[in-house]
Order: C-alpha cells, then sequence, then structure tokens
C-alpha cells in the first residue's frame, strides 16, 4: 500500500488538439499528418493526473471555460480522482487549448491558446487557503497569471507547504516567487533561461547551482533522454534516463513533475522520489497521448523491478 501525502496543483487545463506525422513544418510551411486525436492536457491538469496516478491525493484549482472541452476536462479529472470542486467555470469564456504537432521521432511543436487560464486570479487562488497545511505540497507551472503563481506561491510558503515549481513555458522568475520555491524543476530550456547572464559557471550544474537561493533547497532539471540532474547544497547527482523507445514525449515533463511532487508528498528522499518520476516519465514517452497514458504507480513499480531484474541477471 502507498503512503499517500496530498498534492494541491494550482495551474491550466487545456483541450490539446494534437498533429501526428512525418515532419515537424517549418514557419509558413503546410505538412500531412497522418491522423488526428483530441484530449485533455495543460501543464497543470497533466501533473494533477500524474500525481493522482503516483498516489498522492490531489486537487486542482484552476478554471475553465463553460463548453464541451470544459466538460470533457472535468471529467478526465475525476476519472484520475482527481477532486475538483475548486475548478472555475466561466461563462462565455474558452477553454484553454493547446494545437500540437508530433513528428515521427517523438518531437514536438506547441501553441497555447490561454483562454479561461488567464482568469485564475486572486479570487480563485485563494481557494488554496483552506487546504493548506504544512504537510501538503503545492505545485505549480507558468501557464496562469504570474501574479496568480506569486500569490498562492506566498500562501504555501507561509503555511510552511512544500512549494514545487516547473517554471514552464520559460521565463525568468520574479523574486518574490523564487524566494517562496523549496524545489525548482526546469527542464533543459527552462534552466538556461533562468540562469542569470552574470553566472560564471555556465556547465548544467553551475547554472542549477546559481538559482539555489531564498527557499530553493533543490534543483531538478530533467534532460530528456539524458535524464535528470538533481543539484542541492550539498550534493550533484546525475541520473541516467531509462532506455526505451520513444513513441510521443509529449507530456513528459508533466509526469516527471507530477510524481515527483506525490513522493515528496509521501515524505520520500529526493533521490528516491527522482527515480520513482524518471521511471514514470520513461514510461510515458512509450506510449501516445498526454493525460490518458500517463502511467499509474503499480506499472511503474512493476517497471522498475522489471529493469532492476534485468541489470541484475
Ligand atoms: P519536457 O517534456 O519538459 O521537455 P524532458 O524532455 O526533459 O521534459 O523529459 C522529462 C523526463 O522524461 C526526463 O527527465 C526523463 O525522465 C523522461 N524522458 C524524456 N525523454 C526520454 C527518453 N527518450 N528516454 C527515457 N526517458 C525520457
Amino acid at each position: 500500500m502507498l503512503d499517500s501525502g496530498s498534492v494541491i496543483v494550482v495551474g491550466s487545463a487545456n483541450m490539446d488538439l494534437v498533429a501526428y506525422g512525418p515532419k515537424l513544418p517549418s514557419p509558413g510551411e503546410t505538412v500531412l499528418a497522418d491522423h488526428f486525436r483530441h484530449g485533455p492536457g495543460g501543464k497543470g491538469a497533466n501533473q494533477a493526473v500524474a500525481a493522482s496516478c503516483s498516489g498522492a491525493e490531489t486537487t486542482f484549482i484552476g478554471a475553465v471555460g463553460d463548453d464541451t472541452y470544459g466538460d470533457e476536462i472535468l471529467g478526465s479529472l475525476r476519472a484520475a480522482r482527481v477532486q475538483v470542486e475548486q475548478v472555475t467555470r466561466i461563462r462565455g469564456v474558452q477553454t484553454g487549448v493547446a494545437l500540437i504537432t508530433v513528428d515521427a521521432a517523438g518531437r514536438n511543436l506547441i501553441t497555447v491558446v490561454p483562454g479561461a487560464n488567464e482568469a485564475v486570479d486572486r479570487q480563485i487562488a485563494e481557494k488554496v487557503l483552506t487546504l493548506l497545511s504544512p504537510g501538503v505540497v503545492v505545485l505549480l507551472q507558468l501557464e496562469i497569471p504570474i501574479e496568480t503563481v506569486i500569490l498562492v506561491a506566498d500562501l504555501a510558503h507561509t503555511a510552511g507547504a512544500t512549494v514545487v515549481l516547473n517554471p514552464a513555458p520559460a521565463r525568468r522568475l520574479p523574486s518574490e516567487l523564487v524566494s517562496c520555491v523549496d524545489i525548482l524543476v526546469p527542464n533543459e530550456v527552462e534552466l538556461l533561461s533562468l540562469a542569470a547572464p552574470i553566472t560564471v559557471d555556465r556547465s548544467l550544474g553551475g547554472l542549477a547551482r546559481a538559482l539555489l537561493t531564498g527557499a530553493t533547497r533543490a534543483v531538478v532539471v530533467t534532460l530528456g533522454k539524458g535524464g535528470v540532474l538533481v543539484v542541492t547544497r550539498e550534493d550533484e547527482k546525475r541520473f541516467a534516463a531509462f532506455p526505451v523507445k520513444v513513441v510521443d514525449t509529449t507530456g513528459a515533463g508533466d509526469t516527471f513533475v507530477g510524481a515527483l511532487a506525490s513522493r515528496i508528498a509521501a515524505r520520500d528522499g529526493l533521490g528516491d522520489a527522482v527515480r520513482y518520476a524518471n521511471a514514470a516519465a520513461a514510461l510515458k514517452v512509450q506510449a501516445k497521448g498526454a493525460q490518458e497514458s500517463i502511467p499509474k504507480a503499480d506499472d511503474v513499480y512493476r517497471f522498475m523491478e522489471a529493469v532492476q531484474r534485468q541489470a541484475a541477471s
């Protein structure tokens, strides 16, 4: 039985409209794709589903429009056992949409139209207040207004909760946000845009180390097939990616971050939480789609055991 903690995600929910084809278009180019699917996505909702699939009691706070995409998104979150009572439906506003193209190598191009996500304001964010306690993990991304992200991080930090920030999409972070974040989880591109130009050591480890300021005690950099780099004040450690056949990397980062938050909420040490999240994301890239193919804890542990058995034989 899993030791499950609580994760609260305040963030975005989108409908993903995805075309799978042989190649990505260049600017001005039209390419033909092989097939199309639509399904719920958005970094906030994806990470909430990933946290829940990994065993955490998970609440999602955000906004969708009063359209059919909003209905589908709420249905999908509920199916993943994510609490959605705190999601606001906004009349006359469209649910966020992401236009995604995936090529034969599993690379993607993404355009997001935020819609209702832009309306996640102070009033919506303050719903987090009744749920905060020192034991919970509050998980944030940057697909809702930055003022809201700062407010939630501040409320959570003040309440003694653990604040995990996935700084995506990439941008520089305001100092009042940095001072409230316990664990920062950027990918390589995001790490480069977070780095101050004056940082002398421009290695990945050096750039990550320079972000260990304020409340930030760990920077966990996801490096795609390069695995994960974990930098704390005491240590710098690289975790190799699990060797798998890639089908679709959409949502790999979201799976990693949600799984990581779940295991941190369950009081795993950072190394164990990263090892688990690395395995969860490796399972995810072997399946097509975003939310619907996020793996469950049982499958992740089974995969980790199989890899271990193979290594020992
Ligand atoms: P993002 O989706 O944000 O770009 P990354 O590409 O860094 O994030 O991937 C996140 C995590 O997903 C990686 O740290 C790794 O755990 C896993 N992952 C991604 N690509 C692969 C791959 N080719 N093989 C195995 N694991 C992968």
